[in-house]
């Protein structure tokens, strides 16, 4: 499409979105008692105006039957995981058995990694991505220690070449071949959080499987936003969390997906808890750990019925959009972003991309490296209304979420960031 740097184009974009209706459904924060203009849904997503029916309809239950809400409550608490599931396999690209909501994103990190990271004296690498979440690069080095690996040697980080912001596929695919012979697993983020960066899954997943490897994928800022066909893809592993781009609210319940072909391997290790116990014997509390095929064999606790709540209002609406909906929104969106930002600074004088400009490549994310007064800018852009996101030493993300941002709001937001610089 041919953009146009002019807010009566804006507003036609937001006249011909078919998706338009779903920004009625969601909570928008007030700054200085106006809307605010929010671009941190790969933060933490807005709240869902039906959450609050969702939420308290469990209080009501909770209230009214005690413990009898287990069987008898009007979503049985005992069996809340599977009404997840669906929403789930369409979000993720994957079957049912594949998907399950539980925990949170690093202790699910950790469970498959306990599963699926189980070096030897011949393969002992792990693969990933530089600059990888604090959370899982701390989640890597704990599980080296724990397996008593060198991490310098183990753990191969990707960087970059010199002069670039994104990992080229073909470095990726070069790197897990050069390593073949002792990479036990590959593990990247599916849109990495800094720079916006859609990894191609299935070209890595290939290659990592054609190494002898397992590969897995953090999926925190991937899901909810760019199309994921996990079982395809023949992914071993993924997690990722519900509360970013999923708007299952502050500390929401995370989800774990292992591919169907692990689902009756009873052999894989496991840390195992009760609720991934064989359902039908799970309250005879008898010894001998029978799991659950399929992912569900992962679980740990009961399930957090409260949190799960949030998470199903949510679930009902990227049903009601549809994910694919979802995505060709989201590419005019934050092409129309990329395009008024480029017209801001044409020489690249103030800001570069991070990002690459391959939509194929990105998520709604545009990542803004400052050359020179990024926190002035920062602050300026907050005092006007709105809410981005710094991280050191000097980028501004921003994230335009098709499922309750305008064509507007993204023109709004360019005027107010060249004002700013
Ligand atoms: C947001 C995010 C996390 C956060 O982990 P929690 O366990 O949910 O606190 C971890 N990894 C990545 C890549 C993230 O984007």
């Amino acid at each position: 499409m041919k953009f146009e740097n002019s807010l009566s184009f804006a507003k036609r974009l937001d006249k011909a979105d078919a998706l338009k209706s779903f920004r009625k459904h969601f909570e928008m924060p007030m700054v200085n008692g106006k809307k605010c203009i929010y671009f941190t849904g790969n933060s933490l997503g807005l709240q869902p105006t039906s959450t609050k029916k969702f939420v308290n309809e469990e209080l009501q239950d909770w209230a009214k039957l005690g413990v009898e809400g287990h069987l008898h409550s009007r979503r049985p608490w005992l069996y809340y995981h599977k009404f997840t599931k669906k929403a789930l396999a369409e979000i993720v690209g994957a079957k049912p058995i594949e998907v399950v909501a539980m925990n949170q994103l690093t202790v699910n990190l950790h469970l498959m990694m306990v599963s699926f990271y189980r070096p030897t004296k011949e393969r002992f690498k792990i693969i990933t991505e530089a600059g990888a979440f604090s959370s899982d690069q701390y989640a890597f080095e704990s599980q080296l220690k724990w397996h008593h690996q060198n991490t310098d040697e183990a753990l191969i980080e990707l960087k970059p070449r010199a002069g670039e912001y994104a990992l080229r596929t073909e470095d990726i695919l070069q790197a897990i071949k050069s390593h073949a012979a002792q990479l036990a697993l590959v593990i990247f983020g599916g849109v990495q959080y800094y720079t916006g960066q859609f990894f191609n899954i299935k070209k890595i997943t290939e290659a990592g499987h054609q190494a002898g490897a397992y590969v897995g994928f953090d999926l925190a800022h991937a899901v909810g936003n760019v199309p994921l066909t996990l079982h395809h893809d023949g992914v071993d592993f993924a997690v990722w969390c519900s509360y970013k781009y999923l708007n299952s609210g502050p500390g929401g319940i995370a989800g774990a997906f292992v591919h169907e072909r692990h689902a009756q391997n009873f052999e894989l290790p496991r840390f195992s808890g009760w609720w991934g116990h064989y359902e039908k014997e799970r309250f005879q509390m008898k010894k001998g750990f029978i799991p659950m095929p399929g992912v569900d064999g992962w679980q740990l606790s009961n399930f957090p019925v409260l949190s799960g709540a949030a998470h199903l209002a949510s679930l009902e609406i990227f049903q009601q959009a549809g994910i694919k909906n979802l995505r060709k929104k989201s590419l005019l969106l934050t092409g129309y972003l990329e395009f008024l930002l480029k017209e801001i600074d044409a020489e690249q004088k103030f800001f570069t991309l991070l990002t690459p400009s391959n939509p194929n490549e990105r998520g709604c994310q545009l990542s803004i490296y400052m050359k020179q007064k990024g926190k002035k800018v920062f602050s300026a852009l907050s005092k006007a209304g709105v809410i981005a996101d710094w991280r050191e030493p000097n980028v501004i993300r921003v994230a335009p979420v098709p499922l309750y941002n305008t064509f507007e709001e993204v023109f709004r937001f360019a005027e107010i960031f060249r004002k700013a610089i």
